[in-house]
């Protein structure tokens, strides 16, 4: 067994100006990379940059990371910054600018490298240090080393191979209260789906199962929070350490089916990415064995899987697929071995055509 979680963490009010030096230890000069508008309106850009000019940490911002982040995205950031030359890359908002930052930080510290390197695996990696800041609940990006980008020539998203640890993150809550209850139900249900997947995950470890059995144990009071109408900063306390916990435990084992299941109905649908991977969670732990069902929907306190889909639904709604485009992405699933093989029980053909037709109207 294996473990080794390398960023520190820090989650707690006002932690970006609470931790000001750990910034200066990275160096002098950094490069923001975050989405076009909401770290603007919750307040994070404005407490950074206010934390670099304390620290006298020269900066430009990069504000042009769209949802599910391209490879031309990416590419586009780097021409645009790669002559300050910074020391590192603050990402900035949800999973989208946190992965991004990765994916930059990447390829700013290869200049000489074009963008195959993205998905070129290579042992001996170099990026720029890397640091995050979550803004919605769900991705964990914080804590793990992926970097999840859009392929336009493929149609798809893919995680990059590279592992990119962040150096250090910070989890300031009150970010998330300006997010809409979509976006919170959305990637609430994302964080909820790192949990099934990664316990549900031949890669799963004691100490991966830890962080999924603490966080499982957390979510009946997670689903009364979600139904909130006014909720207060401890619920968004919760909600955004919940997100961190799941991110803690994927760290180890990465995602499964759900997960590989999701990226064609984003890309092709624009359907956001916790409402896409939440459609396959109760189809794809409903074939898992009876004593890891029975522990997780106990957990959850549910009596079955049928529950915990209706549950899902009634949070981020439904998602439709014609059967051409159910049989297209049937194929290509049955072609991902990658999620194939972190799935503990035997997959077929008939199994993956279920997953599909119990999840999808
Ligand atoms: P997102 O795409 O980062 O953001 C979704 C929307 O929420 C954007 O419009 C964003 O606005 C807005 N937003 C963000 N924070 C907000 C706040 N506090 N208040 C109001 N609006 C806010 O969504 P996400 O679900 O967090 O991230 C999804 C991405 O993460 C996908 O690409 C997915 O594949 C990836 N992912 C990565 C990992 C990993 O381990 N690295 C794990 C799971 C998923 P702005 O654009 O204006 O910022
Ligand atoms: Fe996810």
């Amino acid at each position: 067994m294996y473990y080794n979680i390398p960023t520190k963490l820090f989650c707690e009010p006002n932690c970006i100006i609470n931790h000001s030096k750990e910034f200066s230890s990275l160096g002098t000069r950094a490069l923001i990379v975050t989405g076009k508008h909401s770290s603007k309106a919750n307040g994070s850009l404005n407490d950074v940059t206010n934390v670099l000019s304390k620290e006298n940490i020269a900066y430009e911002i990069y504000d042009e990371v769209l949802e599910n982040p391209s490879i031309e995205n990416i590419m586009d950031a780097v021409s645009k910054h790669a002559s300050f030359a910074p020391d590192f890359v603050i990402g900035i908002g949800g999973g989208s600018p946190l992965d991004a930052s990765k994916a930059i930080a990447l390829m700013l510290d290869n200049p000489d490298k074009t963008s195959e390197y993205l998905f070129e695996a290579d042992s001996n990696i170099s990026h720029l240090p890397v640091i995050c800041i979550p803004t919605t609940c769900g991705t964990g990006s914080e804590v793990t080393p992926y970097s999840i980008l859009t392929i336009h020539e493929k149609e798809t998203k893919s995680s990059l191979p590279h592992k990119i640890w962040p150096a250090f993150a910070l989890i300031d809550s009150k970010y998330l209260s300006s997010a809409s209850e979509t976006v919170i139900n959305n990637t609430a249900i994302d964080a909820l789906g790192h949990l099934i997947e990664s316990y549900v995950n031949t890669r799963a470890t004691v100490i991966s199962r830890m962080f999924c059995d603490y966080s499982f144990s957390l979510w009946p009071q997670i689903f009364s929070v979600l139904d909130k109408k006014e909720k207060s900063e401890s619920d968004y306390e919760l909600l955004m350490i919940a997100s961190s916990f799941a991110g803690m435990a994927i760290s180890h084992t990465g995602t499964s089916l759900p997960h590989g299941m999701s990226y064609h109905v984003t890309y092709a649908h624009n359907v956001p990415h916790g409402k896409a991977v939440g459609a396959f969670l109760a189809a794809y732990l409903k074939y898992s064995d009876e004593e890891t069902k029975s522990h997780i929907l106990g957990l959850l306190k549910m009596n079955s899987t049928d529950e915990l889909h209706q549950r899902i639904c009634k949070l981020t709604g439904t998602i439709s697929l014609s059967e051409d485009e159910i049989i297209k992405c049937v194929n290509e699933m049955m072609g991902n071995q990658k999620k194939l093989s972190s799935c503990p029980y035997k997959v077929d053909k008939n199994i993956i055509e279920n997953i599909y037709n119990e999840s999808i109207i």
